[in-house]
């Protein structure tokens, strides 16, 4: 047997049993005759003893940091324990040993400090994988691939692959495009979903389909995107709204009970995509903590159901709030106290590119109940008690406040909530709270284009109630400016995201199903006849073959399991990650082909573009 045990087994129930080991040389610590070396193995570590006084041919000296040994030896108790390692009593005392292979000297420390830079450690990504920092997160990964297999297993669910070589169709982000050498001056693109096939499937009768599988997007990086990442894609036909929400909020339950032990037993908590915006300003809100925005301006056309409080500081001539189109503020719990120099640094931090505010206002709600405001000048005591009050302040309360332009400035007091959240330790890493996003807008404008472009994809449908006014009227906007009084800015979709700690996990939609209203889906996007033939003939052929009611969603994987795992980015979940511009620093990829390969292709490259 190459090893009875791994180094991460043995407890004093073995001592002096022999045993063979085999693993990486963590450490070696030299002490005149005797020498201790820690073995490492995906499983743990194992203290090892040579010493020459019980085998004077034993030589450890050669023997250096990640060299592989196998190790024959007896299992002995420890004089000095190590309570930090669950194998921290025994150790081996090494009788016999192979060195298996060698190891040059690493470019970093394999160990849960390093000393590697993310550069460093990306390029020797095999060996920053034997550390345990980036172990626990692919062990996390795999439970909780686990965790969802088993889950939509049990609830009748098939895997079932669907390709890689497809159609370009771009529609949203950018296709990841194949030459064909078989086909020449033709293109196959990558998935950016497996959206049509799974679609199919319904229509041929799988009516619950999953897969974990790759998507691929060439998009712009950010921080915590990657052009290849992975969805647990789902799609069920016969279903409504509420089956899918039940299903999945269950999904997720699971995988928090299977992973991390955590009981959710409350329901998931809904909110229209509405009232997302108009309360925390944001379409995945972080509801792990209140501080909602008082809207104290805004433009009424986006938000037809609610009253306006421009009342509250109308008329004081202060011209910040009155030439806004938005004013908005928000309540930061206890922070009355906060010193000039504070309320200079917040005033720095809206004032970044990022966020791109002007400034802020800001009220003090003192403890003993009085006011003050960096807009003493306008506003009375009186007036400042109100906006106050309607913020839902306080005392002890800075009541802090944004105006400007409304998308900018909604996103702004969206940001600046969650970095008073932060700030005041509201958003604890180990609480979570998911949250189902709904009614969305079937559509949004595209301006540059003066056109309607879909807000999920061209394959939801609208709310039962908003087909008639899809079907009856003509998408084309006469007048760019007024877009948002077309009968069209109105539809809601049938579609709902879901959110976790402030995070999109997961979105998906009810799907159109009849090949007429996908039809006019495609025309709302501006997609004649003849490319709505070419790109997605397919679809609309299979819709009249009997296509069933169906609708699905898909979890960004990788997204998951960083939250799961406490981590800010999903690189360190993923084995090989790309870094931010899109490149393998291990493989050097991507990289030119040779003028062969090229020929084959019949590509010739023009670097003049
Ligand atoms: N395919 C969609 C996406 O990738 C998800 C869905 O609608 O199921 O966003």
């Amino acid at each position: 047997m190459f090893r009875t045990h791994t180094c991460g087994e043995l407890r004093t129930a073995a001592i002096n049993k022999e045993v063979t080991l085999a693993g990486w040389v963590q450490t070696v610590r030299k002490f005149g005759s005797i020498t201790f070396i820690d073995l490492r193995d995906r499983y743990g570590i194992t203290q090892l003893l040579f010493s020459e006084a019980l085998n004077a041919k034993l030589d450890a000296n050669p023997i250096g940091r990640e060299y592989v040994l196998q190790v024959k030896g007896k299992v002995n108790e420890r004089s000095n324990k190590n309570k930090n390692i669950p194998t921290g009593d025994i150790e081996i005392l090494v009788e016999d040993f192979t060195t298996l292979n060698k190891s040059i000297t690493p470019p970093f420390t394999i160990q849960d400090d390093t000393d590697g830079g993310e550069d460093l450690r990306m390029k020797y990504r095999f060996l920053d994988l034997r550390r345990n920092a980036v172990k626990k997160n692919l062990e996390l990964r795999y439970a909780v691939n686990r965790a969802t297999r088993d889950y939509l297993h049990q609830n009748g669910f098939m895997d079932i692959e669907t390709p890689f070589l497809i159609k370009s169709t771009p529609e949203g982000a950018r296709d990841f495009v194949v030459p064909s050498r078989m086909n020449p001056g033709e293109f196959y693109a990558l998935p950016q979903s497996p959206q049509t096939f799974k679609q199919l499937l319904m229509v041929s009768g799988y009516d619950r389909y999953y897969q974990i599988v790759k998507c691929f997007r060439d998009e712009d990086l950010r921080a915590d995107r990657q052009p290849e990442f992975t969805q647990i894609d789902c799609e069920m036909a016969f279903v409504e709204q509420e089956d899918i929400l039940t299903m999945f909020e269950s999904l997720i339950k699971y995988i928090f009970k299977a992973v991390k032990n955590i009981d959710y037993t409350e329901s998931v908590q809904r909110m229209s995509w509405e009232e997302a915006m108009w309360q925390y300003g944001n379409d995945k809100p972080d509801i792990r903590f209140g501080m909602q925005l008082l809207n104290l301006k805004f433009p009424q056309h986006f938000f037809t159901q609610k009253e306006s409080n421009a009342h509250l500081i109308d008329g004081a001539g202060f011209g910040v709030f009155d030439d806004a189109e938005t004013v908005v503020a928000l309540a930061v719990p206890g922070c009355s106290d906060y010193t000039r120099k504070q309320t200079d640094e917040l005033t720095e931090w809206v004032k970044r590119p990022q966020i791109g505010m002007k400034g802020l206002v800001f009220i003090k709600y003192n403890t003993d109940g009085t006011f003050k405001s960096s807009v003493d000048k306008f506003y009375t005591e009186e007036k400042l008690k109100a906006i106050a009050a309607a913020a839902g302040a306080n005392p002890g309360d800075l009541i802090l406040i944004l105006a400007g332009p409304e998308e900018r400035t909604r996103k702004a007091a969206s940001e600046l909530r969650l970095e008073m959240g932060k700030r005041l330790g509201l958003r604890k890493e180990d609480e979570f709270k998911l949250l189902w996003v709904l009614d969305f807008p079937l559509f949004e404008y595209a301006e540059e284009e003066n056109r309607w472009v879909a807000r999920h994809h061209p394959f939801t449908a609208p709310k039962p109630g908003d087909i008639q006014t899809m079907i009856g009227n003509d998408p084309k906007i006469e007048n760019a400016a007024d877009y948002l009084k077309h009968p069209y800015a109105s539809i809601k979709a049938n579609a709902y995201d879901m959110v976790l700690n402030g995070n999109e996990i997961g979105g998906g939609s009810i799907r159109i199903y009849q090949k007429a209203l996908q039809q006019k889906m495609f025309e709302a996007l501006g997609m004649d006849e003849e490319e709505q033939l070419h790109k997605f003939g397919f679809l609309l052929g299979a819709f009249e073959y009997g296509a069933p009611p169906h609708g699905g969603i898909a979890f960004g994987f990788d997204r998951l399991c960083s939250i799961l795992g406490g981590s800010e980015s999903i690189r360190d979940f993923i084995a090989f990650p790309k870094n931010n511009s899109g490149r393998d620093v291990m493989l050097d990829a991507p990289a030119s082909i040779d003028a062969k390969q090229l020929k084959e292709l019949q590509i010739r490259l023009d670097p003049q573009g």
